[in-house]
């Protein structure tokens, strides 16, 4: 996880002033609702983050409308990297909360360039509860969904 946390409140964070061309960027596009700049940390060449123009801190705090702009973004901007860094590999990454690993508090998505042994890892310890506990799982999220 990279080192940098942003605990600034909301306007005032390293993104919004970003966003508002207070401090430079790579920027490499932006629309009504998203922009598009290099990852000042380049985890792999052509590292790109997506954020939403208006502050929100985590995907729970974006509107509909500006997760579908930040996904439309996200595969614009994954094109442009394939087209111009070619890498074999790319992972979207996507971090809400301390514990989520997020350490800017302002929404965004990495779109990273992936190659072999790059050094990039997520643990995945697999529980596998069986099929009981997955229909419970599946139950308490059906009854969750937020009506239309
Ligand atoms: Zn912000």
């Amino acid at each position: 996880m990279p080192m940098f946390v942003d605990h600034s409140p909301p306007g005032q964070c390293i993104f919004c002033r970003l966003v508002a061309g207070e401090i430079p960027s790579a920027k490499v596009y932006e629309d009504a609702l998203t922009i598009a700049f290099m990852d000042i940390g380049q985890v792999n060449p052509g590292h790109v983050l997506v954020a939403t123009k208006r502050h929100a801190v985590t995907l729970l705090d974006i509107t509909p409308e500006e997760a579908g702009a930040v996904l439309q973004t996200a595969q614009r901007m994954a094109r442009a990297v394939q087209a111009a860094f070619d890498p074999p590999g790319m992972t979207l990454f996507q971090a809400n909360g301390p514990v989520g690993g997020q350490t800017v508090f302002h929404f965004h998505l990495h779109v990273l360039p992936r190659h072999e042994d790059d050094g990039m890892a997520l643990a995945w310890p697999r529980k596998e509860p069986g099929a009981a506990v997955l229909q419970d799982h599946a139950a308490r999220l059906r009854a969750a969904l937020p009506a239309d």
